[in-house]
């Protein structure tokens, strides 16, 4: 049974102070026993904030970024180690804008992950095709691509302990959404590839979200899709108000207080 998880991306948003007062506010809305994970992914000077503020409430912690050693002399980078002192259960690997903007590359992605795992951090692996691939009815090979160098070399057991994030790029920060149809073909397509990785045991554990765009008024349709185990929030997620009501929207029938 997977216990879908819906994880708020910050970026570049928020201060220490700021991260305090949004997971203040968060608290106060989401007090009922939910069905979902909620997790939130604030900058990494807001770690520390964020993780005293969440201290014995049920919302976990994520980074959005890493370096895959434990230490060196790599200015600018931060360790999993560091963010598994920092609290975090979470850490988004391979974003796109990482992809797009820093040119990580599905090798590095792949180290990254391995780090992670070795310091029991989940990574949220972000996959998805550009406008362009989508056009040249490429969605799948890319997203296969994706897939392939990401997880190269993980065994059957490593692979459950991922989330991976299907995310079009042509849908993040832009308001258009796939549809839950779209979303769920390709989600259903990323899971027959860990099935053949790792056994439909290990696959049928593995949470996959869908991120791009996601709202309260379209989480429903999204997360009914048999095969979208939850969402990656970017825009959304950074007023405590509307990724209350995501959270809400996606376990539906819950009295949330
Ligand atoms: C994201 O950044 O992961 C994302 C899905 O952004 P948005 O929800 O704003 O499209």
């Amino acid at each position: 049974m997977r216990v879908p998880l819906i994880a708020g991306n910050w970026k570049m948003y928020k201060t220490a102070a700021e991260a305090g007062d949004f997971i203040r506010q968060l608290k106060t809305v989401l007090t009922a026993q939910l069905r979902v994970e909620v997790a939130v992914c604030p900058p990494f000077t807001a770690l520390h904030a964020a993780a005293l503020e969440l201290a014995g409430s049920r919302i976990a912690l994520g980074a959005q970024n890493m370096h895959w050693e434990e230490e060196g002399a790599y200015t600018g980078e931060v360790s999993p180690r560091m963010l598994k002192e920092a609290g975090c259960r979470y850490v988004i690997l391979g974003h796109s804008e990482r992809r797009q903007y820093f040119h990580e590359t599905d090798q590095e992605i792949n180290k990254k992950l391995k780090a992670a795992l070795k310091w029991g951090l989940t990574p949220i692996v972000c996959v998805g095709e550009k406008l362009a691939e989508r056009e040249a009815g490429n969605t799948i090979a890319v997203v296969n691509a994706q897939l392939e160098g990401s997880l190269a070399g993980l065994a059957a057991e490593e692979l459950t302990r991922l989330v991976i994030a299907y995310e079009p790029v042509w849908a993040i920060g832009t308001g258009r959404t796939a549809q839950p149809e779209d979303a769920q073909q390709v989600n259903a397509f990323i899971r027959s590839v860990l099935t053949t990785r790792g056994g439909a045991a290990a696959a049928g554990a593995i949470r996959i979200l869908y991120g791009g765009s996601v709202k309260p008024d379209n989480i429903a349709s999204l997360m009914a899709q048999p095969d979208v185990d939850g969402a990656l929030v970017g825009g959304a997620s950074l007023r405590p108000d509307v990724f209350a009501a995501i959270v809400k929207g996606g376990c539906p029938g819950e009295g949330n207080g």
